[in-house]
């Protein structure tokens, strides 16, 4: 059994959870500690005792270790790849670059420790000096889901890290193998006892526990577990920063190249099994190029290889598991008690080894305000509303509760122009997928899919840092 680190120790937990592959529910991929309050409450206090001396490191020190964790992951990409998909049932290829996006990520943050920025600002006052100056924030707790389970996590721990913060790291459930994995290159790196802390278990039992133990606490997951973090987090006046889900729109005008806009909205609804914060599950199509939009998006989803993960050939992998296969079915079945034509998929299949297979799901004749376009489903099912013009077209992209990704195809200037203008999203896209993203900028929505700064790139430094604007009397 695979145990929890405390302390600079690895501690068995009050029980353990199989972790099965959704390709495969024979295969356990492995049986991991789970902590229990107590245990959190000890990794919260290990941290803040550690924090004092982390907080004075040197920026070189922590570079160091952040590149060598990044040099790891590269090194064993392959390897942790097959874990990750394993475990997620993302396809092999992009296991391995969701290890490689985790390496570059730690490589950005050692290069961050060394730039942590500061202010100097003219005082308004003869003979006095004011300097603008960023300081750790204390113990951070970190909280994942499971469709990125190396990324998300190197996202939140080396920005904790590299600013000088302590951490303690709760991953997802389902994907404990890919944490463990990380926490246990972090722990070889260098770092000292009680700086970085993985306790794991399900957040409906330690969830709380974090949030009371910490300075601050990231999130990203479901709006549901969101808000009852950032409750939690309100009451103890800490600070919290939240990604949550998307309904993500993309718009395809007439005008739009039609092979460029199918493979965005094969790409962006679909690949990684539609389970991305990004994926767009509304496909906004005018009328000009509706009736050839679907009918060759249907042909391309018709021929997606849905199989195993670690199958060469396998295009989309199995649904996560069985909850959320049967949220994906019972989203299909509400779309058509609500008039909405499924044009292709949303059946269960069989392969060789007994996983959570679905089709790739379409349909068409959708309104916005079918619970299909509302809700987040977070599987292979993506919906087409259509609509008279560009005017429609961004009035019902930006008519839902969620803000995370938009995109628009088109070959128009002005509309382009438009929409990347207007867009209520954090994340807008110009012929391109609303999912698929650098390392190094800005990741984060608007409306009730994120709260508080962003993620990511310089911008981290935002949450991970408190400002301290320090006066001093010249001579
Ligand atoms: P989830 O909300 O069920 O769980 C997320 C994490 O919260 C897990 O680690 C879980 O154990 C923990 N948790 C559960 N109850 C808790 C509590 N009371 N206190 C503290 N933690 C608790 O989400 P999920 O099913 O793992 O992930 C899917 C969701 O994540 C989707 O809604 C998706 O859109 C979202 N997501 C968002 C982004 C983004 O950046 N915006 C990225 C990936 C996934």
């Amino acid at each position: 059994m695979k145990h929890n680190h405390i302390a600079g120790r690895w501690v068995a937990g009050g029980g353990g959870i199989d972790n099965v592959n959704p390709s495969d529910t024979t295969d356990i991929v492995g049986s991991y500690a789970v902590a229990d309050g107590g245990m959190v409450a000890e990794a919260a206090q290990a941290a803040r005792a550690a924090f004092p001396a982390w907080a004075r490191s040197t920026p070189q020190q922590r570079a160091d270790i952040l590149d060598a964790v990044g040099s790891e992951l590269l090194a064993r990409r392959e390897e942790l790849g097959t874990l990750l998909s394993r475990e997620e049932g993302k396809i092999l290829a992009d296991g391995i670059a969701e290890v490689v996006r985790a390496a570059q990520v730690f490589k950005f943050f050692a290069g961050e420790a060394l730039r942590i920025p500061g202010e100097k600002v003219a005082s308004t006052r003869p003979g006095v000096e004011v300097d603008i100056l960023r300081e750790p924030v204390g113990v951070i707790g970190i909280v994942t889901p499971w469709n990125f389970p190396m990324a998300i996590p190197a996202w939140k721990i080396a920005p904790a890290l590299a600013y000088g913060n302590c951490v303690v790291f709760k991953p997802a459930e389902l994907v404990p193998g890919s944490a463990w994995a990380l926490a246990e290159i972090i722990a070889r790196a260098g770092v000292p006892a009680g700086v970085f802390n993985l306790v794991m278990g399900p957040g409906s039992l330690i969830g709380d526990a974090l949030v009371d133990g910490v300075d601050a606490v990231t999130f990203t997951g479901s709006v549901a577990t969101g808000r009852r973090v950032a409750q939690r987090a309100v009451g103890r006046m800490i600070r919290c920063q939240l990604e949550m889900g998307g309904k993500n729109p993309m718009v395809v005008l007439d005008d739009a190249d039609l092979d460029i806009a199918v493979d965005a909205a094969v790409n962006g609804s679909f690949f990684q099994t539609g389970q991305r914060c990004t994926a767009s599950s509304r496909l906004v199509v005018t009328e000009g190029i509706h009736d050839r939009f679907v009918a060759a998006v249907t042909e391309r989803l018709e021929r997606l290889a849905v199989g195993h993960a670690l199958k060469p050939g396998t295009e989309i992998g199995p649904v996560v598991d069985s909850r959320q296969l049967e949220q994906d079915l019972a989203y299909i079945a509400i779309a058509e008690q609500e008039g909405a034509r499924r044009r292709c998929g949303g059946q269960r299949l069989t392969r060789e080894t007994p996983g959570f297979y679905l089709s790739p799901c379409l349909f068409t004749e959708t309104t916005n305000a079918m619970r299909i376009n509302r809700e987040e489903v977070f599987g292979p099912v993506a919906s087409v509303i259509r609509v008279r013009d560009y005017d429609e077209a961004l009035s019902v992209a930006n008519d839902t509760p969620f803000g995370l990704s938009s995109g628009i195809c088109t070959s128009s200037l002005k509309h382009a122009t438009h929409f990347r203008a207007n867009s209520a999203a954090g994340l807008v896209m110009v012929n391109l997928p609303t999912a698929g993203l650098d390392f190094h900028v800005p990741f984060g929505g608007r409306k009730g899919s994120s709260h508080g700064p962003r993620e990511q790139g310089r911008y981290a430094v935002e949450f991970y840092t408190s400002v301290k604007t320090a006066y001093v009397r010249a001579g």
